[in-house]
C-alpha cells in the first residue's frame, strides 16, 4: 500500500482529473490504516474515476482514536483559552495561504465548482475565526447575588467528544464543529464522509502546522460500522451529527441511550414563497442560485417554490435563466451515479403524475468530464401529495406548486417535514413580517434564497431537519461541546447578612 508523504499534497489547480494518495486515519499526530485493512474506492464525481482510496474503520480503530483524546486532554484542558485562541488564529491564516488548493481539493472530491469550493473553505474560516474570538466574550457570567456572595458560571469541556459529517461541504460542515469543540478545551475524534474524505486530511495537517498538540484531533474515516462504533463508543461525551434525517434520527436515540448529548443535524424541504408584488429580476437570480448552487446538493436551497396568485413573469425569468446555467462550469456535477439516478426518477415521477417540464436536465453532458450529470431543472405544477413535493430531492431541481393565497402558502409550508429554512419574496413590509412570524423553519430569509446566517449567528433547523436541543454553530455550538459548572462563593462576613450570607 502506499505511503502517504507528509504533509501531503493536493496538486490540482483545474478540473484536469488528478489521482491522490490514499487516506488513512490520523490518530495521535499519525497516519494510520485502519485495523480491517479494507478500502473503499473515492470518485471524482465530475469524471466518474477513482482518484484514491479511503481505509474502512470498525470499534477498534475509534477505540485507538479515543485513547489519543484521552491522552492529550488533560494538558489542552489545563490550557488556557487565550492559548487555545493563538492555534486557531494560525489555522485561520493557513486555511488562507492554501485556499487555492483546499478550494480545488473540495472541487475534486465533491464535484463542486471551484467558486463553489472557495465558498465552503471561506465559510469553513469564518467559523475558524468565530471560535478564535470566544475569549474574547468570557465563558460565563458573574454577579454578587447577595452580600459578599458570588455566583459564576464557568464552562468545562467534556473530555472526548466526536463529529460525524455528510458529503456535500467537505471543509465547512467539519469546522462547524471541531472548532467550536477545541476552544472550549475538548480533544476530537471526526468521521468525514466516506465519499470525500480530503478535506479532513487537509485540515489534519493544516491543525498540526497550526500548533495544535498530536491526539486532540483525530480522523477516523469509514461507513456505517464506524459510525456506530462512535456512536455506542463509551468514552465519548457528545456526538455532533450532519447528514439525512434518516440517520440523524437513528442515531440520535442509539447516542442517547448511551448516556451522550447528541445534536443531530437532518435534512431539508426549503420552501421559498413568491407573492405577486415580488421584484422580478431580484426573485429571478436570488431562486436560482439557491436552488441550483452547488447543484441543489445543500440542506439549504430552495427545493420547493410556492407561487401564490399569478406570479407567471416571474416563472418564465426562473427558467430562462436556468436555461443558460452552463454544466460544468456554473453548476457542478452530481455525487455518485445513484445520487444521479434518484434525481432521475423524482423528475420522471412528477412528470408522470402530471407535473409540467419546463426545463429538462435530464442527459446533459459535459463533454470531456463523463461524471455523474444532471442540469438545471424546473418542474411545474407540482403538488405537495407528489415525492418530488414533499421530499428531499437533493439535486438541481426546482418544483414549482401552485396556491391562491398567502394564508394557503404558509399552510403548505407548515406541513413540510424537513423545516431547515424558508424564504419569502416580497417587496411589502407587511408581508413579509407575517411569514417571519409565521414560517415553521429554524432559518427564514426575506429576499434572499439561501438564508444561511453569518457567524457570529447560530445554524440549525426545526422538525425533522434538527434533533437535540440547540443550533449546530455560534454560541449554541460552543455551549453543545461543554458543560456548565455554577460556582458560588462567599469570601466576606457582612452584619447586614441576608438568608444566604
Ligand atoms: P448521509 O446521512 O448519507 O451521511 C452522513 C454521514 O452518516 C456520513 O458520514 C455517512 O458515513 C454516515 N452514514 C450514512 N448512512 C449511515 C447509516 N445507515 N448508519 C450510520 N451512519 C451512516 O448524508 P449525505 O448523503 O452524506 O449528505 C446529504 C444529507 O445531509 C442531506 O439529507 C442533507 O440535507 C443533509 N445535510 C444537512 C445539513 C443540515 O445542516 N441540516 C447540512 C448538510 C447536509
Amino acid at each position: 500500500m502506499q505511503k502517504i508523504a507528509h504533509p501531503p499534497s493536493f496538486p490540482a489547480k483545474s478540473y484536469a482529473f488528478t489521482e491522490y494518495v490514499n487516506v488513512k486515519n490520523w490518530i495521535g499526530g499519525q497516519w494510520r490504516e485502519s485495523s480491517t485493512g479494507q478500502w473503499l474506492d473515492i470518485e471524482n464525481p465530475r469524471h466518474g474515476k477513482v482518484m484514491g482510496k479511503v481505509t474502512l474503520s470498525t470499534a477498534k480503530d475509534v477505540d485507538a482514536a479515543v485513547e489519543a483524546g484521552k491522552k492529550a486532554f488533560p494538558a489542552w484542558r489545563n490550557t488556557p483559552m487565550r492559548e487555545r485562541a493563538q492555534v486557531l488564529y494560525r489555522l485561520k491564516q493557513l486555511m488562507e495561504r492554501d485556499v487555492a488548493e483546499l478550494s480545488w481539493l473540495v472541487s475534486h472530491e465533491n464535484g463542486k465548482t471551484y467558486a463553489e469550493g472557495k465558498g465552503d473553505v471561506d465559510k469553513g474560516i469564518e467559523c475558524v475565526e468565530y471560535a478564535a474570538s470566544l475569549h474574547m466574550m468570557a465563558d460565563g457570567g458573574q454577579l454578587d447575588v447577595s452580600r459578599g456572595v458570588n455566583c459564576r458560571t464557568t464552562y468545562e469541556p467534556l473530555g472526548v467528544v466526536a463529529g460525524i459529517v455528510p458529503f456535500n461541504f467537505p471543509v465547512m460542515v467539519p469546522l462547524w464543529m471541531v472548532p467550536n469543540a477545541l476552544m472550549a478545551g475538548n480533544a476530537f475524534v471526526l468521521k468525514p464522509s466516506e465519499v470525500v474524505p480530503y478535506g479532513a486530511m487537509k485540515l489534519a495537517q493544516l491543525l498540526q502546522e497550526a500548533g495544535l498538540p498530536d491526539g486532540l484531533f483525530n480522523v477516523v474515516n469509514g461507513q456505517r460500522e464506524c459510525v456506530e462504533a462512535i456512536v455506542d463508543q463509551p468514552d465519548l461525551k457528545a456526538v455532533g451529527f450532519v447528514g439525512s434525517t434518516k440517520v440523524a434520527k437513528l442515531l440520535y436515540g442509539r447516542g442517547a441511550q448511551s448516556g451522550k448529548r447528541m445534536l443531530c443535524l437532518g435534512s431539508a424541504k426549503n420552501h421559498v414563497i413568491v407573492v405577486p408584488d415580488a421584484d422580478p429580476e431580484l426573485t429571478a437570480s436570488n431562486i436560482v442560485a439557491s436552488s441550483y448552487g452547488c447543484a441543489g446538493q445543500r440542506c439549504m436551497a430552495s427545493s420547493l417554490m410556492v407561487a401564490v396568485g399569478d406570479v407567471q413573469p416571474i416563472i418564465e425569468k426562473i427558467a430562462a435563466n436556468v436555461r443558460k446555467l452552463k454544466l460544468g462550469e456554473d453548476m457542478g456535477s452530481i455525487i455518485s451515479k445513484p445520487a444521479q439516478e434518484r434525481i432521475e426518477t423524482y423528475i420522471a415521477g412528477a412528470e408522470k403524475a402530471g407535473a409540467k417540464v419546463l426545463v429538462d436536465g435530464r442527459g446533459q453532458k459535459v463533454p470531456g468530464n463523463d461524471g455523474y450529470w444532471v442540469g438545471g431543472t424546473v418542474l411545474d405544477n407540482v403538488t405537495i401529495d407528489m415525492p418530488a413535493g414533499c421530499e428531499e430531492i437533493f439535486g438541481p431541481v426546482l418544483s414549482v406548486v401552485h396556491v391562491k393565497t398567502l394564508e394557503e402558502a404558509i399552510n403548505l409550508q407548515h406541513k413540510s417535514l424537513y423545516s431547515n429554512g424558508a424564504a419569502i419574496f416580497t417587496t411589502r413590509g407587511a408581508v413579509a413580517r407575517t411569514a417571519v412570524e409565521r414560517l415553521e423553519a429554524g432559518m427564514v430569509g426575506v429576499n434572499i434564497g439561501v438564508p444561511v446566517p453569518r457567524e457570529p449567528f447560530s445554524f440549525g433547523g426545526f422538525n425533522s431537519s434538527k434533533f437535540g436541543h440547540g443550533d449546530i454553530t455560534g454560541w449554541d455550538g460552543f455551549r453543545f461541546w461543554g458543560r456548565p459548572k455554577k460556582v458560588t462563593e462567599k469570601w466576606a462576613t457582612y452584619s447586614d447578612a441576608s438568608w444566604m450570607s
